[in-house]
């Protein structure tokens, strides 16, 4: 009997510990998020005010307004991502398969990263190493594909400072694999782990420009895994990281 209650008590202390680092993470997930949701509102507010009062010379107006559009843009993705993972936790999230291109999609969510205005400042280039003769079809959940390789991409660019961003694919067996690669800080093999999980962030580095919920790898392999594939990662700390979404050929072919 003894064993049997110490062995209940060495377990109920453990789920205890869960309990708390749980809590523990949410309550840094309200802080990024209130720091996240600050930001963009404080600049709609302010720029539309200065507009409003005639602050503003006419020639600069639209660049003015860009700024209120794209963090109006940056608060709905926040809105979205949190929706996501919410719809991924209780279940709720279906998958709509139809066919499309992957060179073509991979094409459209570079041009949609590269649009961004974080992105336009850096010196980080991006490149797409496929070459689009070799093209091919998929029948797949095109929205949630282009999510997982949106959220890579912008991880990749945000945390390189300087240099290469490559994404492409390549078969490996039955498995087709899906790589974005960057020459940013890299992970510690210890924080690799930590990184999939919900509100999982890495303490922020001197050169990383920080911010982000924490949930855009929650989700991105979320997705992966309810399309049948996974997402991993290898990373060196100071030399970068490739995440590759491997998913079986015969889930996202027609045949
Ligand atoms: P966020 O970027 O919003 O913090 P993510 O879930 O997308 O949240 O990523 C979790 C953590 O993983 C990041 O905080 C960062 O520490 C680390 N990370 C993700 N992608 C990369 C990358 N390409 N290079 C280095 N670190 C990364």
């Amino acid at each position: 009997l003894e064993t049997m209650v110490d062995e209940r008590t060495q377990q109920l202390s453990i789920e205890n510990e869960k309990a708390k680092q749980s809590d523990m993470l949410k309550t840094v997930f309200l802080g990024n998020i209130s720091h996240e949701i600050r930001n963009p509102v404080n600049a709609i507010i302010g720029f539309s005010e200065l507009i409003k009062n005639n602050a503003v010379p006419p020639e600069l107006i639209g660049s003015y307004l860009d700024l209120i559009i794209n963090s109006g843009k940056s608060l709905l993705d926040i809105v979205n991502n949190i929706i996501d993972v919410s719809r991924l936790e209780t279940g709720t999230c279906e998958i709509v398969k139809e066919e499309f291109e992957l060179y073509v999609l991979i094409e459209d969510s570079l041009a949609s990263v590269k649009d961004n205005s974080k992105v336009l400042k850096k010196r980080v280039e991006l490149i797409h190493e496929v070459d689009s003769s070799k093209e091919i079809t998929l029948n797949s959940d095109k929205t949630k594909i282009q999510q997982i390789i949106t959220n890579l991409l912008n991880n990749a660019v945000k945390y390189t400072t300087e240099g290469s961003v490559y994404v492409g694919y390549y078969f490996a067996g039955e498995n087709i694999n899906i790589f974005v690669k960057d020459t940013g800080s890299g992970i510690a093999p210890e924080e690799l782990d930590c990184i999939f999980e919900r509100f999982g962030k890495v303490e922020p580095r001197p050169y990383s420009s920080g911010g982000g919920l924490g949930i855009g790898l929650t989700i991105a392999r979320g997705y992966a895994e309810m399309l049948g594939g996974e997402l991993l990662v290898e990373s060196r700390l100071n030399e970068g990281s490739i995440f590759t979404f491997s998913i079986p050929f015969k889930a996202i072919s027609n045949n």
